[in-house]
């Protein structure tokens, strides 16, 4: 494969050549909108058509293979599983970075580094950088880095789900449980995709049944050491 790639510019901080032809692409959308699977299909293409790709997915999340990605459809790619994006290139190696053509970043929401590495990636070391991952918390606030790569991208793509309520497009994410903590990786047993009336019904049903449930709590309280444990 030829490597050879004008370089037209260099890197400021380390001097590396810079060249036209990095690109990123960025997939956003609720949790179920297929973002893993538009993500592995657009690698596979690519690697089919003769191109070095990579896929990188968060280590935080462990829900199906360390080694691979796995979409919630199940099709499956091998993959680094890595805490950060700056250690990618130390274990890859450097002949192997260098190699590369296109680069798959899966659950991006979970790397705090996304935008320098794609930064870096795409414009002076050449990469087709493709981010997969959540623009919105379970709160729709923005989630982790994804949302300042934007900026840097060549096209976004928002896909959605559908409802888990009533079928209409989703696009957003409602959590079922009470937890508070931004990062709660879970499935289908934790997540939902909802429409914008859902999400907003939803909320308010999660809610009230928190407090109902808080509330039997407390009242409840005093009778504990009397009343036998069931
Ligand atoms: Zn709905």
């Amino acid at each position: 494969m030829a490597s050879f790639k004008p370089s037209i510019a260099r890197n400021p901080i380390d001097g590396a050549a810079a060249t036209l032809s990095g690109e990123v692409h960025v997939i956003i959308g609720p949790m179920f909108a297929g973002k893993t699977t538009a993500l592995l299909r657009r690698i596979r293409s690519e690697g089919n058509n003769g191109r070095n790709v990579a896929m990188i997915k968060s280590s935080k999340d462990t829900r199906y293979a360390i080694d691979s990605v796995v979409s919630h459809d199940g099709i499956k790619f091998p993959c680094w599983a890595l805490p950060d994006l700056t250690s990618f290139r130390s274990k890859l190696g450097d002949d192997a970075y260098e190699k590369l053509d296109v680069i798959g970043i899966d659950e991006a929401q979970f790397f705090e580094d996304l935008y320098d590495f794609c930064c870096n990636a795409a414009d002076f070391d050449g990469k087709t950088v493709i981010v997969a991952g959540l623009d919105g918390d379970y709160l729709r606030r923005s989630f982790g880095s994804v949302l300042d790569v934007i900026p840097l991208a060549d096209t976004v793509t928002k896909l959605t789900a559908r409802c888990e309520l009533c079928g209409k497009r989703a696009f957003f994410t409602l959590r079922k449980t009470g937890e508070k903590q931004t990062e709660l990786i879970g499935g289908a047993d934790v997540y939902m995709p909802v429409c914008r009336q859902h999400y907003v019904n939803g909320e308010v049903v999660i809610e009230a049944a928190r407090s109902v449930l808080e509330s039997r709590k407390l009242q409840s309280q005093p009778c504990f050491e009397a009343a036998p444990a069931i």
